[in-house]
C-alpha cells in the first residue's frame, strides 16, 4: 500500500542517516562501556558509588543497542539468503531467551513443532525479527503469562510465524505507532525493535500482522512468501 511505501522510504532515509553518525559512536561508547567495566572490577565491595557506575553501564548499554537497531535499519540491502526449517531457528531462539531471563512465571507453548514450515531468507536477520517480538510478548506479560509462538503455512502461498501472549494487549491509539522508529512506552525501550522488524520483513516481500484484543493480549504474525520451487 502508498502508506507501506512512505514507510520503508522512510526508514531507509532514516537508516542511510543513521549510518554514518552510527559508526561515529561506537568508538566512543566502547571506550566509555570499557572504562565503566574496569571502574565496576575495581570499587571496592559496598562503594556509594555502585549505583552510579551501574547505571553508566545501563544507559550506555541502551545507546548501544539504538546504534545497533539503526545500523540494522541501514543495512536491510545486503541479504545472506538460504532455506531453513522454522522450528530449530525458534528453538534455539528460546532456548537462549530462557538462559537469559527467568521465564519461571511463564508458560511457553511450542506450537510450531506440530507442522514443518520452510522459510526463505536470511537467517540471522528472520532470528532477529522473532527474536524482537517474542522479548516484546515477554515484557508485555511482566513475568506471568502464556507465550505461544506458531508457525502456519498456507501452501504454495505463505509461511507464517505467529507470536502471541496474554499479556494488556494494545491500545487503539497505540496501534499506528507500533512501527514508528523511537515510538516506546517502556522505561528503557529504544523503540526500534519493531521498525527494524518490519523493515527486515517487508525486505523479505512479507508483512507483520498485528491483532489485540486490549486486556487479552496481541498477535503478531509475520507472514512471509513460500519459498519458490
Ligand atoms: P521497545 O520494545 O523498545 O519499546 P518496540 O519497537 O519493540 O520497542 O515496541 C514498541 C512498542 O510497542 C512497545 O513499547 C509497546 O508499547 C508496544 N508493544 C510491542 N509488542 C507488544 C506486545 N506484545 N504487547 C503489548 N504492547 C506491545
Ligand atoms: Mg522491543
Amino acid at each position: 500500500t502508498e502508506k507501506e511505501l512512505a514507510r520503508s522510504e522512510r526508514l531507509a532515509e532514516l537508516g542511510m542517516l543513521s549510518a554514518g553518525v552510527a559508526h561515529e559512536i561506537n568508538n566512543p561508547l566502547a571506550i566509555i562501556r570499557g572504562n565503566a567495566e574496569l571502574l565496576q572490577m575495581s570499587l571496592p565491595e559496598g562503594s556509594d558509588l555502585q549505583e552510579e557506575v551501574t547505571e553508566i553501564l545501563d544507559q550506555s548499554g541502551r545507546i548501544n543497542r539504538i546504534v545497533g537497531g539503526l545500523l540494522t535499519l541501514a543495512r536491510q540491502d545486503r541479504r545472506q539468503v538460504s532455506r531453513f526449517e522454522a522450528a530449530p531457528l525458534l528453538d534455539e531462539i528460546l532456548d537462549r531467551i530462557g538462559h537469559q531471563l527467568p521465564l519461571a512465571g511463564v508458560d511457553v507453548e511450542r506450537d510450531y513443532r506440530r507442522t514443518p514450515c520452510l522459510l526463505e531468507g536470511d537467517r540471522e536477520q528472520l532470528r532477529q525479527v522473532f527474536t524482537n517480538l517474542i522479548l516484546n510478548a515477554l515484557e508485555a506479560m511482566e513475568g506471568e503469562g502464556t507465550l505461544s509462538v506458531g508457525a502456519d503455512v498456507d501452501p504454495g502461498s505463505t509461511s507464517s510465524i505467529t507470536v502471541a501472549d496474554s499479556g494488556p494487549g494494545i491500545a487503539p491509539e497505540q496501534r499506528e505507532r507500533l512501527f514508528t522508529p523511537f515510538f516506546t512506552t517502556k522505561q528503557n525501550g529504544t523503540g526500534l525493535g519493531l521498525a527494524v522488524s518490519w523493515a527486515i520483513v517487508r525486505n523479505h516481500g512479507g508483512t507483520i500482522d498485528v491483532q489485540s484484543v486490549p486486556g487479552a493480549g496481541a498477535r503478531f504474525a509475520v507472514i512471509l512468501p513460500s519459498p519458490s520451487s
